[in-house]
């Protein structure tokens, strides 16, 4: 038996098509529509796209997750190996991604490109720099940074309380010693020192913008809303009002076209744009969803953290605002995650345990229910891990079939496509004998609060919500200023249904406090914060930075 080949071996060895080979032989794109960085990297130009306007729609399928465990669950695997899978039995199918951080790779070892055979290409390029977006997002972020300073600097004429100045500074990496500082130290011509700080780029306004933006007008519409802070009275200043919209638009028009990839059995995969899962919605840019939706009759996507965070902020936010309508939800569980809810620790998961399985089921169920609120057809998929075994599985899919819904292992990891290719016949089966009911959960209309204690009652398996008198006040507040109408963006743990990330299962009867309500105008929703909301994250002791090196072929050794 070979020692199996990590993540990096696999994708290394990857016989890599040409971009533009793989745009015209898979999804029918002359060359002269794609831009390519590179030989394996490129831009579909959206141009190009808005010539399919008229074409029919392909099917969406939403892949997402029960609440994740340190053992590890598997979407992206899953999202790509599905996408694979479909392609193996004939159909044109194309997945759309978040673009991994470049922090995070640099932190605790973890990839973001897939794993085992079920993996995008070129990983190293996708998880490092990529074709730049994240850093024109970051020069976008922070040119509205400079002229918010530079506007005080001159005068002020806004009346901008430098003490209510929201905008906060971005760069993509995990350094903890910037996320609280005071700028503008060193004297009168530095300007007015003031308390500052910086997030990831990921957690950025700008990048959820980019990510919910129909199109380039829209883009710049959405930057010029941002609210950048407050004057003495309270009234919203906005980047319309400093002149900034056009000058960060510009920064961002060559980001905004959706970049083309290969997986590693050539299928077309497309990945754009990042946003966090917890303060922002957590999933790959409308315009990309869009454009593969014209591109390919099945578009595989994947939602960040769980399905009562992710697919919840999918259907809720990206879905609702950019009148999208999922066709099928594949939530994806493992032996081992299930085991783990049911309260065996991560030393003992290799042993069978049909009893911690049944008990961790109940996380699964409450997931499956939820999803059923959306009105989405759903399919249960097992990543599977090499210690299941086959009374586990069975165990499983009888548990899965009592909930009405059907339950596919898939050996995405270990065999790539072909081992796809069950689920992949069971989500074309499912979208053909069920059509989609979609509806977001909650009504435009319901006052904030309550779209709050909707989800919090209806998904989370909470008795209420709770907040202080300065929450109330806050919720009154952007009431009154019209932002009333927009979808909620509930940032908690994901490692819990409740606020606390120890409960595992399925816990209820819990109380969600919201601590914080932040505006995000130029995104279109209420961020409501129910607990430590990390968005500048640290580097670990040993952070996998010190393992990484470039051999002497050129090859980056040690990622992953
Ligand atoms: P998610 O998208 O849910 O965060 P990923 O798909 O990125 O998860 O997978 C996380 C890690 O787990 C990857 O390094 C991947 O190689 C590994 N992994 C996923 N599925 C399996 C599996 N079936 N067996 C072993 N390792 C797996
Ligand atoms: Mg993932």
């Amino acid at each position: 038996h070979l020692a199996p080949k990590s993540d990096i071996e696999i994708s290394q060895a990857a016989k890599m098509r040409k971009i533009v080979d793989v745009a015209r032989d898979k999804l029918g794109i002359a060359e002269e529509h794609v831009q390519p960085y590179g030989h394996y990297k490129g831009k579909i130009s959206l141009d190009y796209i808005a010539s399919l306007e008229g074409k029919p729609d392909g099917k969406l399928i939403l892949v997402t997750a029960i609440t994740p465990t340190p053992a590890g669950e598997g979407k992206t695997t899953t999202t790509v190996g599905l996408t694979d899978g479909l392609n193996h039995i004939g159909k044109k199918a194309l997945c759309c991604l978040r673009e991994p951080s470049l922090g995070p790779c640099f932190g605790v070892k973890g990839g973001a490109a897939g794993g085992g055979y079920a993996q995008v290409v070129p990983m190293e390029d996708i998880n490092l720099h990529f074709t730049g977006d994240f850093h024109a997002i970051g020069a976008a972020n922070n040119l509205l940074a400079a002229l918010i300073d530079n506007h005080v600097y001159w005068g002020n004429s806004l009346a901008l309380d430098t003490r209510r100045i929201s905008w906060r500074r971005v760069v993509d990496m995990n350094d903890r010693a910037l996320r609280s500082i005071v700028s503008s130290l060193g004297g009168v011509s530095n300007g007015f020192s003031r308390e500052d700080g910086f997030d990831i780029t990921v957690a950025s306004e700008v990048m959820a913008i980019f990510c919910l933006a129909s199109d380039f007008a829209d883009l710049q519409k959405r930057l010029g809303n941002i609210v950048v802070g407050q004057t003495r009275e309270k009234k919203n200043i906005r980047a319309s009002e400093l002149k900034a919209a056009g000058s960060m638009a510009a920064l961002l028009k060559d980001a905004i076209a959706p970049n083309l990839v290969q997986t590693l059995e050539n299928n077309p995969a497309i990945i754009h744009g990042g946003p966090f899962a917890n303060i922002a919605h957590g999933c790959n840019s409308v315009i990309a969803t869009k454009s593969a939706l014209k591109l390919a009759d099945y578009v595989v996507t994947e939602a960040g953290f769980g399905a009562d965070l992710g697919a919840e902020k999918f259907f809720d936010i990206k879905c609702r605002k950019a009148g999208l309508k999922p066709d099928l939800t594949v939530i994806v569980a493992t032996i081992r995650a299930l085991k783990m809810h049911g309260g065996v620790a991560k030393e003992d998961l290799k042993a069978e345990n049909l009893e911690a399985l049944e008990k961790g089921f109940s996380n699964l169920k409450r997931h499956i229910g939820n999803v059923k609120k959306f009105g989405v057809p759903l399919l249960v998929t097992v990543n599977k891990f090499s210690s299941d075994t086959e009374a586990e599985m069975a165990l499983l899919q009888k548990l899965c079939g009592a909930e009405g819904v059907e339950c596919v292992v898939a050996d995405n990891w270990g065999s790539g496509g072909a081992g796809a290719a069950d689920l992949a016949r069971a989500a074309v089966k499912t979208i053909e004998a069920q059509p989609s009911q979609f509806k977001p959960l909650y009504a435009d209309e319901l006052p904030l609060a309550e779209k709050v204690r909707t989800v919090a009652k209806e998904l989370y398996g909470a008795s209420d919500i709770s907040f202080d008198s300065s929450i109330k006040a806050r919720f009154a507040e952007l009431e009154k200023e019209g932002f009333g109408n927009l979808p909620v963006c509930i940032a908690k743990t994901q490692y819990s249904f409740s606020t606390d990330p120890n409960a595992k299962g399925a816990p209820s009867g819990f109380v969600i406090p919201i601590r914080e309500l932040r505006l995000s105008a130029g995104a279109e929703f209420v961020v409501v914060v129910c607990g430590d909301i990390m968005t500048m994250p640290g580097l670990p002791k040993t952070p996998a930075a010190n393992s990484i090196e470039v051999g002497t072929d050129g090859r980056i050794a040690g990622l992953f």
